[in-house]
């Protein structure tokens, strides 16, 4: 087991880079209150309570300079963050003041500290495990309300939880065998054996399936729904992208091909985080410029989770129209019928036939009709279960979580394999062992101490 004192005290800033209110220089480490004893000059930092805040000034202590005026929080191991020390400096947020702060920290005894490194000593420090600690992460890229529910939701623990649920189960089931095989004074020990980790590897496997189907949606919550607005030029595509938006960040303008630069932006609809990405259209051109567009745009369909096509309904189907339909059709896909303010032009019918009618919807750019249908549908066909309603439910959201549960899950197939063909227990095992081990990295936990420490608890009363 690691212990603090095995750790060199760090500092970093805080607080995002920029102009703000305050900034917050944050130090940790066991020498964090010599450290900041070295530059603070204000209340008896040995006699000032825990948790409590002191007014005081920073002074540069080779000139004697004061630097800023400010207010130290002093918080003792080991309730801490990362249960050691911390001091956090709060001063008045200029950029050259903070760095000052931060510089005078780190030529007084501290190291600067590693991106994630708070963090990872309170794993290290054994305050929170591996998803917790990723659950950080996610937490400050959070993009919307859903996103941000779902990394609260992990680093409460509650992935952590499970997986050490699923881990127990399977232990329990390997110490079980284990015994079997020590004491087969039983008769038919193999057959049971046999039986109770078939149904073990089932039992598990069904609930990694259950936790892997919510990994979709999670992807989506971390990531954002990678949509692409596709359609003719001039069909009101950058005016719909702005609406979603919320606010006027693509061009928009009356000259058919100006949306020529593709837009990357993040857009919140019904707390589904939608990177969206604005295109000048497929279409066959000449044009230098318009072309990198078009070639982007056949990237942003395949690239897309989601497309919205938009039709210009005060105009007949073109036959660019029609490409575009068939160039999507295997897509997820909703078709925007777009200026449905002006007089309807467009054939419903044969739209319906080239689209299998699914998700159509009608809107006006112009006069903000049929954009709350568009936002519901847009989440409705993606969240159709509705993660509001399950906000307890772990959603997986991280890759290598994925791919872990993914491993784990074969391992247990596997298992399940070896059973099938009649293969020694003792062989079955090693797969169910493994599929313990990959759930174990998810959350951090050691393999074989944790292991040892079961089997021995398990083998005390026999032996
Ligand atoms: P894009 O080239 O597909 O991005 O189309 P724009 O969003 O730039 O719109 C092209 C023109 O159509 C602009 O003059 C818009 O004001 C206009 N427009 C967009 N949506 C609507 C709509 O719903 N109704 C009407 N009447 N005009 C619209
Ligand atoms: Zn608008």
């Amino acid at each position: 087991v690691l212990t603090t004192t095995e750790f060199d005290t760090i500092a970093a800033i805080s607080t995002p880079p920029g102009e703000g209110g305050i900034s917050i220089v944050r130090i940790s480490g066991e020498e964090a209150l010599d450290v900041a004893k070295n530059v603070y000059r204000g209340k008896n930092l040995d006699k000032v309570a825990s948790n409590t805040i002191n007014y005081g000034h920073i002074v540069d202590p080779s000139t004697n300079q004061e630097v800023d005026e400010v207010m130290l929080s002093i918080m003792r191991a080991p309730h801490t963050y990362t249960k050691e020390d911390i001091i956090e400096i709060n001063c008045h947020g200029g950029i050259v003041a903070t760095n000052r702060i931060l510089q005078l920290v780190l030529s007084n005894g501290a190291r600067m500290a590693e991106p994630g490194e708070f963090t990872k000593r309170a794993f290290l420090n054994g305050r929170i495990d591996l998803s917790q600690s990723e659950a950080v992460m996610d937490l400050i890229e959070a993009k919307t309300d859903r996103s941000m529910k779902a990394a609260i939701s992990q680093l409460d623990g509650n992935l952590s939880h499970l997986i050490k649920h699923l881990r127990k189960d399977i232990l329990d089931v390997l110490a079980q065998v284990e015994v079997n095989i020590d004491y087969p004074e039983y008769d038919d020990v193999e057959t049971m054996t046999s039986k109770l980790l078939r149904e073990k590897a089932t039992d598990v496997h069904k609930r990694i399936v259950q936790l892997l189907q919510t990994a979709k949606q999670g992807k989506i919550l971390r990531d954002g729904l990678a949509t692409s607005i596709i359609g003719r030029p001039n069909v009101g595509k950058s005016s719909l992208l702005n609406h979603l938006l919320h606010e006027d960040k693509a061009i928009v303008t009356d000259v058919p091909g100006t949306t020529r630069d593709v837009l990357e932006e993040y857009a919140n609809v019904s707390g589904v985080p939608l990177k969206l990405i604005d295109t000048a259209g497929i279409r066959d051109t000449n044009d230098k410029v318009e072309k990198i567009g078009v070639d982007r745009s056949r990237k942003a369909i395949n690239s897309a989770d989601l497309v919205l096509l938009v039709l210009n309904a005060s105009e007949p189907l073109t036959e660019e129209d029609r490409q575009l339909i068939d160039a999507t059709n295997k897509k997820k896909r909703i078709v925007v019928l777009n200026k449905t303010d002006l007089p309807i032009k467009l054939n419903l019918s044969e739209i319906k036939r080239l689209t299998k009618a699914q998700n159509i919807i009608s809107t006006s750019a112009i006069k903000a009709d049929g954009l709350k249908g568009l936002e519901e549908l847009i989440s409705t066909m993606f969240f159709n279960e509705g993660i509001a309603s399950s906000q307890n439910d772990v959603v997986v959201t991280n890759a290598r979580h994925i791919g872990l549960l993914n491993q784990a899950k074969s391992a247990l197939e596997d298992v399940l394999k070896g059973l099938d063909e009649g293969m020694p227990v003792d062989l079955v095992q090693i797969d169910m062992t493994r599929c313990w081990d990959f759930l174990g990295e998810i959350t951090g936990d050691s393999y074989q101490d944790e292991l040892i420490d079961q089997l021995f608890s398990q083998f005390c009363l026999g032996k």
